[in-house]
């Protein structure tokens, strides 16, 4: 017997699915239905400020529309501030208060993370200078050589892949200085507490999965396999979103739109006459697609 495969949908509703949203719900999505899983989908909309009000209600429906019905009740994030707390409560030992801003961790100049956040230099690593304030909390890293400070993991789709926490990111909040949690936070604590076994998603979270990796050892919880598959750019070459000029998706048309999404992933599919149609062979090319992965580089 195969172990249960459980994977997810995470959208932000910052706005409404498009192209590039499609392509990593419909990776997730076919990857599940390849393994006989489950799929689930989590509102990750903690982020207050940048929730768009019916964003969340428009992926749902335009997600039905497009025949990708999922498992389960859907999750809010904005509802499970409880789970959040506790475990930011369990990693006490390892947490400080930071009263940096932005701009002097700029300055430090020890250079941008591979998600272009500038490294934190650790200046509050060791306590709130005099008459500092705290703005947010930070998870601090182990510094170079220590164990764990090497985070590895083989990508399903990159292939193999190796993060130095201490000089590629640096001690990482956990708690924003707006009083939110931080995306890296509650993700790992969902994803446990969901039961999820496999994390596809577009690769602008590549670089975000080390942070993952070292938080669910801290917090004893399991590590998923992880899938990143490539995102779709526009002309200028910058991922896809609502703020780069992505369009709604025609959803008169369902089926072109998933079949550019499925292109794009390099499904190829004869022309689907129904959603149905679409769904079953587009579950075979993925099948058989999987078996020429990892893509490693030439
Ligand atoms: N909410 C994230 C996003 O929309 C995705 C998080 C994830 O899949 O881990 O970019």
């Amino acid at each position: 017997m195969t172990a249960p495969y459980i994977g997810r949908f995470a959208p932000s509703p910052t706005g409404a699915l498009h192209a590039g949203s499609l392509v990593a719900a419909m990776a997730s999505y076919l990857d599940a239905k390849a393994h006989g899983g489950q799929w689930l989908v989590r509102i990750e909309d903690i982020d207050v400020a940048r929730t768009v009000t019916g964003a969340a209600e428009q992926i749902m429906e335009t997600l039905r529309h497009l025949g990708m019905q999922w498992d389960g009740d859907v999750v809010w994030q904005s509802r499970r501030h409880d789970l959040y707390r506790r475990a930011f409560e369990q990693l006490h030992d390892y947490t400080y208060p930071c009263g940096c801003t932005r701009r002097e961790i700029a300055d430090s100049r020890l250079g941008i993370a591979a998600d272009g956040a500038a490294v934190y230099p650790g200046t509050c690593r060791n306590g709130l200078a005099p008459g500092r304030a705290a703005r947010a909390f930070r998870l601090r890293v182990p510094e170079p050589g220590q164990s764990e400070e090497t985070i590895r993991f083989d990508d399903l789709w990159m292939g193999p892949q190796i993060q130095h926490l201490a000089t590629e990111v640096g001690d990482f909040v956990l708690k924003r200085a707006d009083g939110y949690w931080a995306y890296q936070l509650a993700v790992v604590v969902d994803d446990a507490a969901q039961g999820v076994t496999h994390v596809v998603r577009g690769a602008d979270l590549l670089d975000s999965t080390a942070r993952q990796i070292y938080l669910q050892r801290l917090l004893q919880l399991p590590t998923p396999a992880y899938m990143h598959v490539p995102v779709v750019l526009n002309s200028e070459g910058e991922k896809l979103s609502k703020q780069t000029g992505a369009r709604e998706l025609d959803l008169d048309q369902p089926l072109e739109a998933l079949v550019d999404a499925a292109d794009f992933l390099g499904l190829s599919l004869a022309p689907p006459r129904s959603l149905d149609q679409f769904w079953n062979d587009a579950t075979v090319a993925w099948e058989k697609l999987r078996r020429t992965l990892p893509k490693l580089p030439a």
